[in-house]
């Protein structure tokens, strides 16, 4: 019997190549396998058909930990046999098949690990050890199919003993295109801040006491470089704050082990298999009682990013010191992509840093780290890159088009919906600027080559303005697509759905900003949504506040919070006596108090802005220099509280009064702690918006209701919502396998524009 198949799926770099050849091998078949540039996998069998069903079996039973399959299409041939043996034949450059990708990156995995600390092993100690199970995948590639000339370990040849092992069907690197030793791979070195090379003969562990000293190092991993600094010294932490511009925003860290990680956060069990999985994510813990880490690494936070080390390098940086963590921010200058070539880290970081700590092997794609907290025991994706990226998100309908979504303008992503897989680019970030929107442009580009897409759609938000509506009028034009506007907000909800197959819901969608329908300022929205002809509705929402200055009300919230509390208390003493918070001081807060006589202000139903007024009330942040800084800082404090204050939600035909609760927290904050207070405002939102979408949700005769939007990765409002709408016996959805925040909005905008009537 003769059989050829095609296996579609995550085929390549996972081997799997090594894996059918040990198998056809091992039944006593002839034939070949190869790599396609579809990202696919072609192998033909001759042989018994025993032994092909046998082999056939295998396949599916023994595969490889990495590999996935979409489909496995079989066809018989005719004619006689013409192979005597198996062999993995050289790759070829046909594409027809659509939906394979290659992996994302690995963490290092146990195998590895133990040869790196095997004095005998030929890899001991080498900084880039990896195998057919783990190492960068993603961030190497220039294009398909996946082999090592066609990976930036093309400058690499190997050596006589990596060839072998490459070569040798039971050695554990038989094919892997990352091989490398110490003789023949890349190069660590370390240099000064002006980049002049310093002759260390351990450069890693050099690089990790120079840490531990003090210094600022740029450090030049998978998917570009981080900075990293000491978390127990302030002293470097506050000049890297200072050169950085950073002056609230959290770093993550890498702890050496989570041995280490327990000793100054909490990690749950879920926590910590999110810590260990092959992904190695930054994860959001709680800080424990014992922290004892600079205050200057989270500030004003009750919770720390960690990861743990992800490659041979980070464990080294470790060996000759006692921290037990570094800091390790992307290294990015302001509102740019995270830095990838050594050029461009000297350029870039030489005011930042004290030494680099680079390696020779070019990144082909830029890709920060993920990030991820849980709510009790869900996971809750933050930025979904690194480890994830671009690997497909499989879901349970098929398009019929193929559709391009661009996303947003903040935390933006892009992604490609392909029948029943959705691919999600890494994180791009704020597509405001130059810079960025050539990232989105070549990160976008890749992805359509990576998963060889024949794009029909492309989909952008209502927003007139955004760089992204333009990159797709643009790309419409050009190639002829057809081009799809989704309000942002429907878009969050319709993701919503789409991860959890339901055909109709009543989406609370709660954000900073986005882009109304009638052209406001939208963020807190009741959504009703069927699948059925415009089955979007905007049903209820927050009540419109006023924006006093536009866009400074974001920056300075107690901006934000004068609008809403004008005409309820006398603001003038408050103001005034708040007035070192504003940057221009009296004479600011006296044109503000001028203002507030006006009647047109911009409003917005923000639930963010008034997450924000409250923390600004409460004296808890009068000024955001980081996206969700006052709400973010505000549920740090509300962790630690009760609802003393217990007010009663105050709902007006469709809409939540947020002056009453402003107007509490204002009226009391003498007469409850903060973290009450705080809690409680939380409370009075959760419930209200939880009794609004109920009551549609009855009025509708819908039995879900779900949670969307920048907000939802709000631990308190989620699980304080989700309570209440179970216990009125509906459903309650919450995101899973895209962020609820704008880094999901490009999922939400195919899904959208596909399933359902836009
Ligand atoms: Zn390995
Ligand atoms: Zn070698």
């Amino acid at each position: 019997m003769r059989l050829k198949i095609q296996v579609t799926g995550i085929v390549q770099g996972v081997g799997f190549r090594p894996f059918v050849y040990r198998t056809a091998v091992r039944n006593g078949l002839s034939g070949y396998v190869k790599n396609r540039a579809d990202a696919g996998v072609e192998i033909l069998l001759e042989g018994q058909e025993q032994a092909i069903r046998q082999f056939l079996k295998n396949l599916k039973k023994d595969k490889p930990p990495l590999a996935k399959f979409h489909h496995i299409i079989t066809s018989k041939l005719p004619g006689r046999n013409e192979h005597t043996e198996f062999v993995i034949k050289k790759s070829s450059n046909e594409a027809e098949l659509s939906g394979s990708v290659i992996p994302p990156d690995i963490a290092i995995c146990n195998d590895c690990l133990i040869e790196l600390r095997d004095p005998k092993d030929p890899r001991f100690e080498y900084f880039f050890i990896t195998c057919t199970n783990c190492g960068p995948r993603f961030t190497i590639i220039e294009k398909l199919p996946y082999d090592r000339e066609n990976t930036t370990m093309r400058a690499f040849p190997m050596c006589g003993f990596c060839l072998n092992e490459y070569k040798d069907p039971l050695n554990r690197r038989f094919h892997a295109q990352t091989v490398a030793c110490p003789r023949c791979g890349p190069r660590v070195y370390l240099t000064d801040a002006k980049g002049k090379v310093l002759r260390e003969k351990d450069p890693v562990r050099e690089a990790g006491k120079l840490l531990s000293e003090g210094n600022i190092l740029a450090v030049k991993g998978y998917g570009g470089f981080h900075v990293a600094v000491s978390t127990t010294k302030p002293k470097p932490l506050m000049r890297l704050r200072e050169v950085k511009h950073r002056s609230q925003k959290p770093f993550a860290v890498m702890a050496r082990s989570l041995g280490a990680t327990k000793t100054f956060a909490e990690v749950s069990k879920n926590q910590e298999e999110l810590l260990t999985s092959y992904v190695h994510p930054i994860v959001l813990l709680n800080k424990s009682r014992e922290y004892y880490l600079s205050d200057s690494v989270a500030p004003g936070l009750h919770n720390i990013g960690v990861m743990l080390p992800y490659t041979g390098l980070h464990y080294m940086l470790f060996d000759k010191v006692e921290d037990s963590a570094f800091v390790m921010t992307s290294a990015n200058p302001p509102n740019q992509p995270i830095t990838k070539d050594n050029d461009e880290a000297l350029g870039t970081l030489k005011g930042t840093v004290d030494f680099f700590l680079f390696h020779d092997r070019q990144i082909a794609h830029r890709c920060d780290d993920s990030v991820v907290r849980t709510h009790g025991a869900d996971m809750v994706f933050i930025r979904r890159s690194r480890g994830y990226a671009p690997a497909p998100i499989t879901l349970r309908r098929k398009a019929k088009r193929c559709v391009l979504g661009l996303g947003g303008e903040l935390n933006n992503t892009s992604c490609i919906l392909n029948e029943d897989k959705i691919f999600l680019s890494q994180h791009i970030g704020d597509v405001d600027n130059i810079e960025t929107r050539g990232f989105l442009d070549e990160a976008t580009k890749h992805l359509i080559r990576l998963t060889n897409s024949r794009i029909d759609a492309v989909v952008c938000d209502l927003h007139p303005k955004f760089v992204t509506t333009h990159l797709a009028q643009q790309w419409a034009e050009e190639n002829s697509w057809q081009l799809v506007r989704v309000q942002h907000h429907y878009a969050h909800v319709a993701a919503l759905m789409v991860e959890h197959d339901v055909g109709e819901i009543v989406g609370i969608c709660c954000d900073g900003y986005g882009y109304g329908i009638d052209g406001e300022a939208w963020g807190g929205e009741i959504l009703s949504c069927t699948d059925e002809a415009s089955g979007f509705k905007r049903v209820a929402h927050l009540e419109a506040q006023p924006m006093m200055g536009g866009d400074l009300a974001t920056y300075y919230p107690l901006r934000m919070a004068a609008g809403i509390l004008h005409g309820h208390v006398d603001l003038e003493d408050w103001l005034l006596g708040n007035r070192r918070h504003f940057p221009h001081g009296e004479k600011e807060v006296n044109i503000i108090l001028q203002q507030l006589e006006k009647e047109n202000v911009i409003r917005t139903t923000s639930c963010g802005r008034v997450l924000d007024a409250v923390s600004a009330v409460l004296g808890i942040c009068h000024e955001r220099t980081y996206e969700g800084e006052p709400s973010v800082k505000l549920e740090s404090i509300a962790v630690k509280g009760k609802d003393k204050l217990k007010l009663k939600p105050i709902i007006r035909g469709d809409t939540l009064d947020t002056t009453k609760l402003l107007l509490g927290i204002f009226e009391n904050k003498d007469k409850h702690s903060k973290a009450d207070l705080a809690y409680s405002a939380h409370v009075y939102l959760a419930e209200g918006l939880a009794a609004l979408a109920i009551e549609k949700a009855s009025e509708n005769n819908i039995k879900t209701i779900g949670f969307s939007g920048g907000v939802a990765a709000n631990e308190i409002l989620t699980l304080t919502m989700g309570k209440i709408v179970k216990a009125s016996g509906l459903r309650f959805l919450v995101h899973r396998d895209v962020p609820p925040g704008d880094a999901g909005l490009s999922f939400g905008q195919a899904v959208a524009s596909e399933f359902f009537h836009f």
